[in-house]
């Protein structure tokens, strides 16, 4: 059975353990970053940061809010990097844990390409041009242990497990929370392994909270709305 983690953002307390610990594991190099008023460090998920806590002070319902998301990779159930890579030695599922996995082999494609197609604006390129993101921490998983992120936290706001467990623990949680927060909401919890669940409008606390077509820094190309439009059949004709 494949594997899921449930991200209650209600529990999330920015303390950033989990950030912290999937560089630590990763043996990710720390990032220059500027002080540009607000508390998430550094602005944005790059080749060197695979998880970042987002951050947003609100003000809902009269009253002051703050927003955590610890966004990552939601390793899709039905990826669309991969349909887009077209290369299954540079991204490809584990079908054992339902990792979407890249590998050096990104170098090849296009990152543009691969971000654009990412509902949730995951991947990134470093400086060789290799793409990379949130590896589930699959070798973990292979090896008995809860991805890295899960066992830092200190609240409990992240849980990891089989996915029928996951599910069911993420029910039990919203119906719990709903009677705090009447609008919590899970998303997208038929399309990924990595399932949150918010207490607000989910746009509030990050751009790519929910599945969202976009058009990337630089504009859509015709290939990726070529792949886009033809999905699978796409990806047999090798188009672009
Ligand atoms: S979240 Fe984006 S990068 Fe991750 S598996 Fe889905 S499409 Fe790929
Ligand atoms: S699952 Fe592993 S790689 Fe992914 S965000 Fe958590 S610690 Fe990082």
């Amino acid at each position: 059975m494949t594997k899921a983690i449930l991200i209650d953002t209600t529990l999330c307390t920015a303390c950033r353990a989990c950030q912290v610990a999937c560089k630590q594991w990763h043996d990710l190099p720390a990032e220059k970053t500027t002080n540009l008023g607000s508390f998430q460090n550094p602005q944005d998920l790059s080749d060197r940061t695979y998880k970042l806590v987002r951050m947003t002070e609100t003000v809902i319902e009269n009253r002051l809010q703050w927003l955590f998301f610890p966004d990552q990779c939601r390793h899709c159930l039905d990826a669309p990097c991969l349909s887009m890579a077209v290369d299954e030695k540079a991204i490809y599922r584990d079908d054992m844990t339902g990792a979407i996995l890249y590998t050096r082999n990104t170098r090849h494609l296009d990152p543009e390409e691969i971000n654009v197609s990412c509902p949730y604006d995951i991947p990134r390129a470093g400086s060789d041009g290799t793409i990379a993101k949130c590896d589930f921490c699959n070798d973990r998983i292979h090896n008995g242990l809860k991805p890295a992120c899960v066992t830092a936290c200190p609240t409990g706001a992240m849980q990891f497990g089989d996915r029928e467990d996951i599910l069911s623990m993420a029910d039990d949680r919203l119906k719990r929370v709903r009677k705090k927060y009447p609008d919590a909401s899970l998303l997208n919890p038929d399309e990924v392994s990595v399932i949150y669940l918010v207490a607000f409008d989910p746009s509030l606390y990050s751009d790519y909270a929910v599945a969202q077509a976009h058009q990337g820094r630089g504009g859509i190309s015709r290939t990726v709305a070529l792949r886009k439009m033809m999905g699978p059949i796409a990806r047999m004709m090798h188009i672009g």
